[in-house]
């Protein structure tokens, strides 16, 4: 199940121009850049505290509560190495240039773990082991597929099959982040994953945790405690799961999917840490990327993933007022909540669209780059977590308004759950979406949703509905009267409500 070695080479080699210039044709040959031998002055932190095998005598009697799962087998003891080489290019001789820096991303599997045996009780096992955290991770799981496995065998929107997932429990994962700026200053930066849980998509899908670190439970952060303990954080990486599933359905993909994935394997996390972006705007080259990152269709993409994971997280849980109840996280991610830390409001009014469209990266937000810890009383406008935390409260208001009249006795998440996949899988179908920029991905995306709560409608007075789509995406609003829409009015909303 574990891939052993993957070399993503993301960008580029050097172009030499060989011999004097010659008159009719410049001859150009591609010769990879050798790599010097440096001497890389080490730096380190981010120690994640040892999660201990609970039963070490435990290796052949299998638990019954995890082998009854349908679709997840666990393992415990993984760990792994990420070894990131970047070496800046000509940087400053020519920030312009896209090809500024040479990145390279080694995976590698150090010890694939076994298998998650159980020789007790389950309940008695306690949270910060390797088998607790298997546990947790798999109850989170099973209730996000039960959820969904209810929506597909009602029938009403086509669904797929769930493939099996695979399960790491607290995965030691070792990053080295080496990097060589324009004048041979070679640094290396170790640290280990910790404070957050990834879903890992391709061939053999796997939702990871990891350990809490030492810092994080010092200071109480996240709630002092490891994040797979925290209800929620599990169902929102089963959501990229289903994201996935739904967009590679019967084999036909959707390729702004696949691009962005290809392009940021590792973005399905649940929070980005501040320190990974930190190192994003410390380094020239990287910075120059990201921000053109932040503007495009691929992070809009992204965001929609993150949006959807949560709202996904939030119907499994029966849409708690308060969700994840930790720092950080409590008002800018619940999708309860109409604003972010700081007031600033979820509606895609003319100050989040600014927000959107001009963020830049910061060398620090919200703390210091050797803190592994988001701090985020300020919310990162260039993290897609936040803009799918906008997307998701937003998006979930029109299910709300559309639902209005609904009997009392109906299962209202059930039924959104169901038309967020609906929503999905019209964003799947809708064409184009290729060839949009950033404005008009993000326009599409939340004209679809609109597009499924006009089909889920249940009342024939659509006033309070349409009121809905007015207060919270008036930007979006104005540029669908004012005609910019360029494929993105699929659902025919201006006319619907008379905008
Ligand atoms: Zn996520």
């Amino acid at each position: 199940m574990h891939k052993t070695l993957m070399t993503l080479t993301v960008s580029t080699m050097a172009l030499i121009a060989m011999g004097c210039q010659p008159k009719t044709k410049t001859k150009v040959v591609e010769v990879p850049k050798k790599d010097k031998v440096y001497d890389f002055a080490k730096t380190s932190y981010g120690d994640p505290v040892n999660v201990p095998v609970h039963d070490t005598a435990c290796n052949s009697q299998r638990g019954l509560s995890l082998s009854n799962s349908i679709i997840a087998e666990a393992y415990m003891g993984v760990e792994t190495l990420m070894v990131r080489t970047l070496i800046e290019e000509d940087v400053f001789e020519n920030a312009k240039t896209k090809d500024i820096v040479r990145q390279t991303l080694e995976y590698q599997t150090i010890n694939e773990g076994r298998r998650v045996y159980l020789c007790r009780d389950a309940s008695i096992i306690p949270e910060n082991t390797q088998e607790g955290a298997a546990i947790s991770m798999k109850a989170d799981a099973d209730q996000a597929f039960s959820l969904y496995e209810t929506v597909r065998r009602k029938g009403t929107v086509a669904l797929p099959l769930l493939k099996k997932v695979y399960l790491n429990a607290a995965q030691k994962e070792k990053e080295v982040s080496r990097t060589v700026d324009k004048d041979d200053e070679a640094n290396e930066e170790t640290s280990y994953m910790t404070d957050n849980a990834v879903f890992m998509g391709g061939p053999s899908p796997t939702l990871i945790s990891y350990p809490q670190s030492e810092f994080s439970r010092q200071y109480k952060l996240l709630g002092g405690v490891p994040l797979w303990t925290v209800d929620g954080v599990f169902q929102h990486e089963f959501g990229h799961f289903i994201f996935e599933s739904v967009m590679d359905e019967d084999g036909i993909r959707f390729a702004s999917y696949h691009d962005y994935v290809e392009k940021n394997p590792r973005l399905h996390t649940f929070h980005t840490p501040t320190a990974s972006l930190a190192r994003q705007a410390a380094t020239p080259g990287l910075k120059a990327g990201f921000v053109e990152f932040i503007r495009s269709q691929d992070f809009f993409v992204g965001s929609l993933n993150e949006g959807f994971a949560d709202m996904w997280s939030y119907y499994t849980l029966k849409q708690p007022s308060t969700m994840w109840d930790i720092s950080c996280f409590a008002k800018s991610r619940s999708i309860a909540s109409p604003v972010f830390y700081n007031g600033i409001s979820k509606s895609w009014d003319d100050n989040l669209w600014k927000k959107t469209f001009t963020a830049d990266v910061k060398q620090t937000p919200g703390g210091s780059s050797d803190d592994p810890i988001e701090s985020c009383n300020q919310p990162e406008f260039s993290d897609i977590h936040i803009i799918g935390a906008a997307m998701a409260h937003t998006v979930d208001a029109v299910f709300t308004a559309a639902l209005e009249g609904t009997a009392a006795t109906s299962d209202t998440s059930l039924l959104k759950a169901e038309m967020s996949i609906a929503w999905l899988k019209s964003i799947k179908d809708s064409n184009e979406f290729d060839d949009l920029g950033g404005k008009a991905s993000l326009s599409r995306i939340l004209n679809t949703a609109i597009g499924t709560g006009m089909s889920y409608l249940k009342t024939t007075d659509k006033t309070a509905f349409c009121a809905v789509v007015t207060s919270k995406f008036p930007a979006l609003v104005k540029r669908w009267k004012d005609g910019k829409t360029d494929n993105e009015d699929v659902s025919g909303v201006v006319s619907f409500c008379s905008l």
